[in-house]
């Protein structure tokens, strides 16, 4: 029997949407190895109701370890201890950063192995096959674990579906001694991300930052065109630009991200790819701005603007204030 164990992230009560793909394709998973989906939650505060409710996304079982959230060691300590009660072969982590420290420490505690940005897995010959994308994502290659196999999911690889709606699952409570390393990091304080607020996909006028704005802190240039705008002009990004952490996930337009349709959609230093097109493409007029006259985007944009975005966007930026009065 091959269980697989989910680490379900979650905040005040809610299990995050990512977790819930990952226990999703968990449990299919797991019963295609003839075994079982369980969900694993660390917290002080985590209540029967939300880590019973796993049940619904078709886990059977949740576990829960009374330690601090949020940062990796103890997550460390509660995976080592619910692993040794039982029968797992894998780990999977929904998406997120904190996927990557725990399930790295996990793997190399337990002697396994860890993939990473994990798009897709599946069952062959009796075990679990992850699929990751390679060379800037233009391949996938197959991942096969000797030993423990964690996984790291990309950010909406995995969707929730809820297949038993409303069911729930009895919560075991499992007691852990943490290790030195667990007490020596602390949350001191949790801050919203920049923009997760923002509604992109009811913008009139969508300002898209790319990998071409260059840093975090030059989405600066996007701020100001979107405020020169005003009304509900709002700030995007591509991917690239959220992996690099310059934008938080909830602005992120395309395939694995939001689809939006607004009035007009300016690029800045966007290329174009597929995967950015498709959750654009609907959009009334699309502008690039762009210093490479083949980029793809040229290529569905109503108007392309060739040159350095950081010095035609604050000179747009100011010819929009400058007409508005
Ligand atoms: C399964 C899968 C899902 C994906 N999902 C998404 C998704 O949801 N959304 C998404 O966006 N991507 C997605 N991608 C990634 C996608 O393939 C591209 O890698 C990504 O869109 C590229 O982002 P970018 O245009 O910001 O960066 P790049 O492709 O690196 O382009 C940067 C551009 O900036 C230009 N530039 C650089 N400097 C300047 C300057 N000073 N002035 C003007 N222009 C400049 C360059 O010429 C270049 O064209 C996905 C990929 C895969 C495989």
């Amino acid at each position: 029997m091959t269980n697989i164990l989910v680490y379900a992230l979650h905040h005040e009560g809610t299990v995050n949407k990512n977790s819930l793909g990952a226990i999703s394709t968990a449990a299919k998973l797991a019963s295609e190895l003839g075994g079982e989906a369980h969900a694993l939650f660390v917290g002080e505060d985590v209540s029967d109701a939300a880590a019973g409710s796993v049940g619904a996304y078709g886990a059977t079982k949740a576990f829960r370890v009374a330690a601090p959230a949020g940062v990796p060691q103890p997550i460390v300590d509660a995976l080592d201890a619910v692993l040794s009660q039982g029968e797992y072969g894998y780990v999977i982590f929904g998406g997120g950063l904190l996927g990557f420290e725990a399930g790295g420490a996990i793997a190399a505690r337990r002697g396994g192995g860890i993939g990473v940005e994990i798009t897709g897995l599946r069952v062959e010959g009796g075990e679990l096959v992850a699929e990751r994308p390679i060379l800037g994502d233009t391949q996938i290659s197959d991942i096969h674990f000797r030993g423990l196999g964690v996984i790291a999911a990309r950010l909406n690889a995995f969707e929730a579906v809820e297949s038993a709606a409303g069911s729930t699952v009895p919560v075991e409570d499992v007691t852990v001694t943490l290790s030195d390393a667990a007490g020596k990091v602390e949350i001191v304080t949790r801050g919203e991300q920049r923009g997760a607020d923002v509604n992109i996909e009811d913008a009139q006028v969508l300002i898209t930052g790319g990998r071409g704005l260059g840093s975090a802190e030059n989405f600066s240039v996007a701020d100001d065109l979107a405020a020169a705008f005003g009304g509900t002009a709002a700030v995007a990004a591509t991917r690239a630009a959220v992996d690099a952490g310059w934008f938080p996930y909830a602005g992120q337009i395309g395939q694995t991200g939001k689809t939006v349709a607004p009035k007009l959609y300016l690029g800045l230093g966007v290329s174009g790819a597929i995967q950015h097109k498709v959750g654009m493409q609907s959009s009334d007029a699309i502008v690039a701005i762009n210093k490479d006259s083949n980029a793809p985007i040229f290529e569905f944009a109503d108007l392309g603007v060739v040159g350095d975005l950081h010095a035609i966007a604050p000179a747009l930026a100011a010819a929009i204030k400058a007409k508005k009065g």
